[in-house]
């Protein structure tokens, strides 16, 4: 499965064919001439010379720099090509002209999950991180929900910017520049639209930074946002892994690590563990009617992937066996030598079989998927 992360560059791209505003500039590959490609571009100096790699946070890391001349637009590019950003280095630059601005603003929308619509989040308190701004000045956070069948409507966005404390053309300017975030946000089945910082200078918006996340499923109908593999997201080591054993597997970023039979229900466990405020380490569907030696493979993989500290597995045992499943678990923690936290759901034909093996394996078992998901949150807190 591909995750649509999408460069700052790109994302640029898109933000320009929707109308709004970002700085002049130029991608630099790692095997251009420099210094020509930054001379024939003719930006003004000074430049903002920044790491095109698919992680937040690169202004901290060292991945954004000035440069005043071209020798410094040089010196800084070459640095940026060879630095680490939290483990990994840049394949292009992006070099534009910096914007001098006395405002820093940022805008989001993402899914919000409970409710189950469109939230956008905006804040003056721009260039940091959203969760930084959330913990120094809540208050500062403006927070909408929107329709998404009615969309964003002008009304709405002006509101949120009369709320930012805008008037006149930068009001204006804001609310076409927030519909703008919103249609992409709907167009691109967005999972996250985000300009942080955002900056208004002579009553316009201009986008300083751009991220723009897309929902793994709807790829196919953005095929051309996929054709440059190289630079948009490759498959991960563990979803290479997970495939070639069959298995349907998607790396995510928290700790828990999931194995469900059928989509629908993986996908319902995945809510679960959200639903207590934990967060899942992957998806992993072992399909309809799993034996014993399926099971075997898809929790060996989980227990030596790294990311998952526990494991939920939610199994509604119809074609699939519960005794299967345990016998599955048992074989798994005697081949791989590692041991984790091991949370089962069981419930379903010879249930009572499969209770009995994990019982003497000393692992728990559940028939009500809500306090296996609560064990197993609970399981990883205070373990960070
Ligand atoms: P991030 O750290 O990965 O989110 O990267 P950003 O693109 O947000 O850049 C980090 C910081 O660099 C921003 O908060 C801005 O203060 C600054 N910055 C980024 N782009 C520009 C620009 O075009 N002009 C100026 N003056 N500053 C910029
Ligand atoms: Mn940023």
């Amino acid at each position: 499965m591909i995750k649509v992360k999408l460069f700052e560059y790109e994302a640029k791209e898109i933000y320009k064919l929707h109308g709004i505003k970002v700085p002049k500039g130029v991608v630099i590959a790692k095997s251009d001439d420099i210094e020509k490609k930054i001379e024939e571009s003719k930006l003004k100096f000074p430049l903002v010379v920044k790491s095109q790699v698919l992680v937040a946070g690169r202004g901290k890391s060292g991945g954004v720099k000035f440069a005043k001349d071209i020798n410094e637009a040089v010196t800084v590019s070459n640095n940026l090509f060879n630095l680490e950003i939290k483990g990994l280095k840049p394949n292009f630059l992006l070099i534009e002209e910096a914007v001098e601005h006395d405002n820093e603003y940022f805008a989001s929308i993402t899914i919000d999950r409970a409710e189950r619509c469109p939230v956008i989040l905006v804040s003056k308190s721009g260039g940091m991180e959203i969760e930084e701004v959330s913990k120094k000045s809540p208050e500062s956070i403006i927070k909408y929900h929107v329709d998404p069948i009615l969309g964003m409507r002008d009304f709405e966005a002006r509101n949120i910017g009369y709320k930012l404390g805008l008037s006149g053309k930068e009001l204006a300017s804001f609310t076409s520049f927030l519909k703008s975030l919103y249609n992409i946000f709907e167009m691109y089945d967005g999972d996250l639209v985000e300009s942080n910082p955002f900056t208004i200078v002579n009553g316009e918006v201009i986008a300083l930074d751009s991220r723009i996340i897309i929902d793994d499923n709807s790829v196919y109908k953005h095929k051309e946002l996929v054709a440059n593999k190289e630079m948009s997201g490759e498959e991960t080591e563990w979803e290479i892994r997970a495939k070639q054993r069959g298995f349907a597997f998607v790396e995510l970023d928290g700790n828990i690590g999931i194995i469900g039979n059928g989509a629908g229900l993986t996908m319902a466990t995945m809510d679960l563990i959200y639903e207590f405020g934990g967060s899942p380490a992957n998806f992993l569907d072992i399909g309809g009617g799993a034996n014993s030696e399926r099971v075997k493979e898809a929790v060996s993989l989980l227990l030596e992937y790294p990311k998952a500290k526990s494991i939920f597995i939610n199994i509604f045992g119809g074609i699939t066996r519960c005794d299967e499943v345990a016998r599955g678990i048992e074989g798994a923690l005697k081949s791989v030598g590692k041991i984790k936290p091991i949370f089962v759901r069981l419930s379903g034909t010879n249930e009572e079989e499969g209770k009995r093996i994990l019982k003497e394996l000393g692992i728990s078992s559940y028939n009500d998927p809500i306090e296996a998901a609560r064990s197993t949150v609970n399981s990883v807190k205070g373990g960070e």
